[in-house]
Formats: structure tokens, C-alpha cells, sequence
């Protein structure tokens, strides 16, 4: 079959240990899934159930490579995420098998446009450009598991230019891992190829150009770069 243009290629993952590398297929990502961070934003993690929402496969940002401020915005933030890894998918998938379609983990930023996600929230309107722009998932290499093995705990924390601005335990997490893939899983066919950015605790904050962001997860890994100028 011919093709008007060549299209772009899957954006891929490196995998630690491994030649091979994880083709992405979608970005589903948690909103307010520390109680903490729920309390930042104004909201009570009891009433409010865990918002879904996803950016673009080709947001991701790998091998620690320097993000480019983004346009459009004077109020970029960081939220520091576990990343899931399906290595299959499904739907309706229940939260007993949903460990099974984990290939792996990661280290994520879920960088958001604060100010145009608080305009977007107070009028109604869609997150696309608060949350899906270029460059907005920066991501280490994912980590394979072995069969069912879910990271429950575990210290999650970001730091900017060396001050800790995030820390949290992975145990403070308001839904699990496997029940986020039973809920996705209602709403999406989940396949092979798709991540999961699981929703960040309290202490986002903006980040300027010329910051230097470092991210970790406990048994997981970590991502360390620049945010520069356009
Ligand atoms: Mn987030």
C-alpha cells in the first residue's frame, strides 16, 4: 500500500536489561490519586474518583534528553507518576488478572499547563492543551517485572535543582494499580503498548527554563534532566 508521506515510527521505550525496546501504543493517564495532592487541588479524595484522561504516544521524552519549555503557558508544572506498562491488554479486565497484563514500570512526569488546566476546569472545557502538548511525558526506561509483582511501596519524590519538592509513598495511592486497569479497562480496550501515568501526590510546583528535574521511584527507576528554553 502506498503512502501519501512516511509516516512518524511508534515511539519506543528502552527496557533495562533488554536489546529490545517497548512500542507505545496510548498515554492513559490518573488524575487525583493521592489523597494529598487531591487536598492541594481543592477537592476531598473520598468523594471524587480517579479523572482519566491521556496525552499523545509521541509526548514521551527518553533518555533523559532536555525538554523544551513549552509554549502557552506561564505555569508549567511537574507531577512526578509511577508509569504502568501493559504487556497486554483487554477489556473489562478484573482486578485479580490485572497484574498479569503488566509488562513493567517506569518513572513519569505528567507535565501539565497549571494555568490553562484551571481555565480549562472553571469553564468546562477539555484538558487536550493543559495536558497533551509536545514533550509533556518525559519517562526513564522501564523496568520489566516478573509475572504480578506490583510495586505497593515504595518512595516516590521529585526534586528540582536538588530541593525535594514531591515525596511520597507509593502505598498512599487513593486506587491501586490493578484497580486503575479494571476501570480503564471499562471505558478503553487496553492493549499491548499502552502506559498508564497513575496520578501524582502533593508538592507540584512550577519549573522554569534552566531547571534541572530529578525523579525517582524506589525499586523502579529514576529520570534526570534539563528544562530549557524554546
Ligand atoms: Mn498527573
Amino acid at each position: 500500500m502506498a503512502l501519501v508521506f512516511t509516516p512518524n515510527p511508534v515511539p519506543t521505550v528502552p527496557v533495562l536489561g533488554a536489546e529490545e525496546r517497548f512500542p507505545v501504543h496510548r498515554i492513559y493517564c490518573v488524575g487525583q490519586n493521592y489523597g494529598d495532592h487531591v487536598k492541594e487541588m481543592g477537592g476531598d479524595p473520598k468523594q471524587n474518583p480517579p479523572v482519566f484522561f491521556s496525552k499523545p504516544a509521541d509526548a514521551i521524552v527518553i533518555d533523559n534528553a532536555a525538554v523544551q519549555y513549552p509554549p502557552a503557558t506561564n505555569n508549567l508544572h511537574h507531577e512526578v507518576e509511577l508509569v504502568v506498562a501493559l504487556g497486554r491488554g483487554g477489556r473489562n479486565i478484573a482486578v485479580d488478572e490485572a497484574p498479569q497484563c503488566i509488562f513493567g514500570y517506569a518513572v513519569g512526569i505528567d507535565f501539565t499547563r497549571r494555568d490553562l488546566q484551571a481555565e480549562a476546569k472553571q469553564k468546562g472545557k477539555p484538558w487536550d492543551a493543559a495536558k497533551g502538548f509536545d514533550q509533556s511525558a518525559p519517562l526513564s526506561a522501564i523496568n520489566p517485572v516478573a509475572d504480578g509483582k506490583l510495586p505497593q511501596q515504595g518512595r516516590i519524590a521529585l526534586r528540582v535543582n536538588d530541593e525535594v519538592r514531591q515525596e511520597a509513598d507509593l502505598s498512599d495511592m487513593i486506587w491501586s494499580v490493578p484497580e486503575i486497569i479494571n476501570e480503564l479497562s471499562r471505558y478503553f480496550e487496553l492493549q499491548a503498548g499502552d502506559l498508564i501515568f497513575t496520578g501524582t501526590p502533593a508538592g507540584v510546583s512550577a519549573v522554569i527554563a534552566g531547571d534541572h528535574l530529578q525523579a525517582e521511584i524506589e525499586a523502579v527507576g529514576e529520570v534526570d534532566f534539563q528544562l530549557v528554553s524554546e
